[in-house]
């Protein structure tokens, strides 16, 4: 089994023909995969239950992007609330704080939602999936401030602020940028940070592995074979540490059976 703890499959037009990865070594032939699908605004929550109603391994997550977030959001959270009782909606997400000069304008409002969304995962006791740039100093206070769970997505940042992430109890997801050859800093990254801690992502279809290909499911395979290559395990040893910390987050023990 291997999860793709962030992606974003609601961009897809018709149903991914296939979500089996064909993968071989002497203990798989093919492995299975499955996907957290992350939404971004309240327009999208229906397309994520949806996908995890037709496809029996794929899991949601539903949330406010600070991107999205605008004075409306504040009427949309009740109907999240509702929302989040849904067995395969797993997690909240994508919510988070981003304070780059294209959208630090709101960052009030954007503080003010996303500790709302905190106190709801809280409350419901379901794990958040954090978008944060340029925003680590808040992202600390609101996060220490709550009772939550969850993944820091999208690895990225020095090893001290990543130290904090980890010392609150978070994960931090590494994506297809660890692939490409000159991510020297990701790499020590990933190395500082260790198998314990970290989940696998692919935030398709946002990353891309190289500048030929565009963005492919299957690109989770290929992180996963780099996060082995510079920790010197091998690929079963990262696959079954990856699940059990993905599984353990995003509570999803007994599910597959449930759905
Ligand atoms: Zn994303």
């Amino acid at each position: 089994m291997i999860i793709d703890s962030h992606c974003h499959l609601e961009s897809f037009s018709s149903p991914p023909t296939s979500f089996l990865i064909s993968y071989s070594s002497s203990l798989h032939s093919e492995i299975k995969s499955s996907f957290i699908t992350m939404s971004t605004m309240p327009e999208d929550w229906q397309a994520q239950i949806k996908l995890t109603q037709k496809f029996n391994h794929v899991y949601c997550a539903l949330g406010i992007h600070p991107w999205y977030v605008e004075s409306s959001s504040f009427e949309h959270l009740l109907e999240l609330k509702k929302l989040m009782t849904i067995s395969s909606v797993v997690a909240f997400g994508e919510i988070g704080l981003d304070f780059s000069p294209s959208y630090k304008k709101n960052r009030l409002l954007q503080i003010e939602i996303l500790s709302q969304q905190l106190d709801l995962a809280s409350r419901i006791e379901k794990p958040v999936s954090i978008h944060v740039r340029k925003a680590h100093n808040e992202m600390f206070s609101l996060l220490s401030g709550a009772c939550v769970s969850g993944v820091i997505h999208g690895l990225g940042a020095s090893k001290e602020v990543v130290r904090r992430y980890i010392d609150l109890g978070f994960k931090i997801g590494v994506n297809g940028i660890i692939v490409r050859d000159n991510a020297r800093r990701y790499h020590e990254l990933v190395r500082y940070v260790g198998l314990e801690h970290l989940v696998l992502e692919t935030d398709f279809p946002h990353v891309k592995i190289d500048l030929l290909n565009s963005p492919k499911l299957s690109d989770i395979l290929l992180v996963a074979q780099k996060v082995a290559s510079l920790l010197h395990i091998s690929l079963d040893q990262v696959l079954e540490q990856m699940a059990q910390n993905t599984h353990q987050l995003f509570n999803l023990h007994g599910m597959l059976d449930d759905k």
